[in-house]
């Protein structure tokens, strides 16, 4: 086939010139296999060499060409030895310097010769400087041309030039104007007095004009990307609503409602359900009848009770004859949840297996043999219940806790562990904290999703400070009358690496130097490291009131449960994220007791990490935190393993483009209504290579 009729994402990339073997697999680890993926691998920002700045007019920090003759070129030993050259023009002059400089260049670079440099307008021990410029000479006679487009600058990897992918890419675009990359998008679903079409969009962002409005392009917000963002946003919408229409396709066991035991249950609980939770629950229920799994999404702030609705479910599988698998992202909170699912379930008559990956021998036998005769009901524990060797005997529900630790490939082993074809258990995915809505409703588009937001009355909300450890001392006094008053102490430490041995022993340095100061306290230590049997040691023991300070990792983050606790100190608090904080802080304020949390963050504090934790300082709410949390760190981090491979955004922004989420989920509707055939395509032409959930 002639390559001007191939559609573009049917050629692979070795098609163009210059692409061999190595050059090959470099391109696919950046996600490029065809000449349409070259297409929309799009710049991230732009170089201008269109025009030449006058050396008095060149500003600190921006990329300039500039023209002048060589009046100066000196070695010169500062701190390092570089090739100093200055560069005159009519207007001013201005430094060029190069700390690795060869022989011949600097014979070459002699004064009187005429240059034109580009590179970035740096501050410099000299005045302004351009280190390493590129640069070629000129000669009065022959003008060499200006760009007379915008130079992109593309995301590379190691071995992967800018002038190779641009060579690249501009080979691509002369097929492009073969109009060979299919419009996708329905007829008239874009105002197109507004957006360009695909062609033309494309076409620009490899090579917009010299007068490019360059503002808009480098905030993302020209229509050319926008249009772009658009289709992006789309495909990652598709592919979820795909996703969730395959598993609707599936059968799920229909659980009728139990009311005599879930009312048994709420009737013994020293407290009354909040009306978020009463709604919710009631959510779950008529999904638990309906013939085809639930996909649902339990969000609630910290401490507002979803174990509760999430045991409420379990009651209704168990008195149907199903068994739940509850699973929890670490050894601590699966043993908690263990706790509290016991202690809940069996006046009930429910029986509660447990199994982590520590759990071994006759142990774990004696668990696994009750998950596959069916005597347990409810199975809590890590993601050992994903392995092989557990067979349930009707699993009818997973309650998968903390969700942003897992990945959708997790999920989906779990419910492939039903076994009865084509049929899936129910799921319900609660998150640790909240998720901000945009994120929500693209990440989260498979799911339904219900919200507890309420807090159980009588909760005080955190006070929390923020102090600077060189106010150490007075951190140390304040935990003493605390635990003299019979209240207990959290000690959180910190660590930018993420290493469990660095972690723990940090830790163990705090715990030594606080025994030290506060002889009299009973203080406990937990960390990733200590073997789980002593973890649980020391968790009880805490739990118990026998230890006052628990000096612990970011281990006890997640759900872990001390009414009594109402003072927690977190050490280098700006190293962790907004929801991490927020997640570690809901640790205390549990009790009836006002409760406090100090920040104790290690000056100098960055101008961003004050910014984190004024936040911290000012709300209490999971919500209001999300969104800071998204709009500082980006949804990457906010999201945590969920994004790997799903919300890897090549264009588009979730916080800047949520504007556009509506209309993107209008043209979804529209598409999977009147074009069914185009969704495919669009999913594989922007998820094509990073489809996690592909062979589920
Ligand atoms: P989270 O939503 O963070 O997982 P939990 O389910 O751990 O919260 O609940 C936090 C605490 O609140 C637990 O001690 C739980 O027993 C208690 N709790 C749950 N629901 C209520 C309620 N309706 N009234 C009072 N306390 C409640
Ligand atoms: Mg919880």
């Amino acid at each position: 086939m002639p390559l001007q009729s191939t559609p573009l994402d049917k050629l692979p990339v070795t098609q163009l010139k210059g692409v061999g073997v190595q050059l090959k697999e470099k391109l696919a680890g950046l996600g490029i296999q065809t000449v349409q993926d070259m297409l929309l691998h799009l710049p991230f920002r732009y170089q201008d060499r269109t025009r030449v700045v006058p050396i008095g007019a060149a500003q600190a920090n921006t990329d300039v060409v500039i023209e002048g003759e060589i009046r100066a070129a000196d070695i010169v030993y500062g701190r390092r030895r570089s090739l100093l050259c200055r560069l005159q023009d009519n207007t001013g002059t201005i430094s060029l310097r190069f700390f690795h400089f060869s022989n011949a260049q600097r014979q070459n670079l002699k004064v009187g010769g005429l240059l034109r440099c580009f590179g970035e307008v740096r501050r410099g021990s000299s005045g302004l400087e351009l280190i390493h410029p590129e640069y070629q000479f000129l000669d009065k006679r022959a003008p060499r041309p200006l760009e007379q487009h915008l130079t992109p600058v593309y995301p590379t990897s190691e071995g992967l030039t800018q002038q190779r992918l641009r060579k690249l890419s501009a080979q691509a675009l002369a097929l492009l104007s073969e109009g060979s990359v299919r419009e996708l998008l329905p007829e008239g679903a874009l105002d197109a007095s507004r957006y360009p079409t695909l062609e033309e969009a494309l076409q620009f962002l490899h090579k917009p004009p010299k007068n490019a409005a360059t503002d808009l392009l480098a905030a993302g917000q020209h229509p050319a990307q926008q249009r772009l963002a658009i289709e992006e946003l789309l495909a990652h919408r598709l592919g979820l609503l795909q996703l969730r229409a395959q598993s609707r396709q599936k059968s799920a066991p229909v659980i009728p409602p139990s009311e005599s035991l879930s009312q048994r249950f709420i009737r013994e609980l020293p407290f009354r359900l909040t009306r978020a939770q009463q709604r919710v629950a009631a959510q779950i229920s008529s999904d638990l009848q309906q013939p085809h799994p639930m996909l649902r999404l339990l969000q609630g702030d910290v401490g507002s009770g979803k174990t509760l609705v999430a045991a409420l479910a379990a009651i209704q599988a168990a008195s149907g004859g199903y068994q739940t698998a509850v699973m929890a992202p670490t050894e601590i909170l699966a043993e908690q949840h263990r706790g509290n699912f016991a202690s809940w379930l069996a006046p009930l008559g429910i029986k509660v297996a447990w199994l982590t990956g520590r759990l071994k021998g006759k142990a774990r036998e004696t668990q696994l043999k009750a998950i596959e005769d069916g005597s347990a009901a409810v199975v809590i524990g890590t993601h050992a219940l994903f392995q092989e060797q557990v067979i349930f005997r009707n699993l009818g529900l997973a309650i998968i806790d903390e969700q942003h630790r897992f990945g959708v490939h997790q999920r989906m082993a779990l419910k492939n562990k039903r076994q009865a074809d084509n049929s899936a258990p129910h799921q319900l995915i609660m998150t640790a904290t909240p998720i901000p809505r945009t994120l929500a409703m693209s990440a989260y588009a498979d799911l339904d999703c219900s919200v507890i937001d309420e807090l159980p009355p009588g909760r005080t909300p955190v006070n929390t400070v923020v102090i600077s450890n060189q106010r150490r001392e007075e951190i140390v006094q304040r935990i003493r009358n605390a635990c003299s008053e019979g209240q207990q102490v959290y000690w959180v430490c910190t660590l930018i690496e993420e290493s469990e041995v660095l972690e723990a022993q940090a830790a163990e340095a705090i715990a030594d130097e606080l025994k030290l100061s506060l002889p009299e306290i009973d203080i406990g230590l937990v960390h990733g490291r200590l073997k789980p049997s002593a973890k649980e040691r020391v968790m009880s023991a805490f739990a118990g009131g026998d230890l006052q300070l628990l000096v612990a990792t970011t281990v006890i983050e997640v759900g872990v449960d001390v009414p009594n606790a109402s003072l927690m100190i977190i050490e280098n608090p700006e190293r962790l994220g907004l929801a991490q904080l927020h997640q570690l802080r809901g640790r205390v304020g549990r009790g009836t007791r006002e409760s406090h949390c100090v920040l104790l963050y290690g000056a100098p504090l960055s101008s961003q990490g004050s910014e984190r934790l004024k936040i911290m300082r000012q709300t209490n709410d999971g919500f209001v935190i999300a969104e800071k949390d998204l709009q500082l760190r980006g949804p990457g981090e906010v999201l945590g393993t969920r994004q790997t491979g799903e919300l890897d955004l090549r264009i588009a922004d979730l916080q800047r483009d949520a504007h556009l989420l509506t209309l993107v989920k209008t043209i979804a509707d529209d598409l999977m209504q009147h074009h069914p055939d185009r969704v495919q395509a669009l999913i594989d032409r922007w998820l094509r290579h990073r489809l996690v959930y592909a062979d589920s």
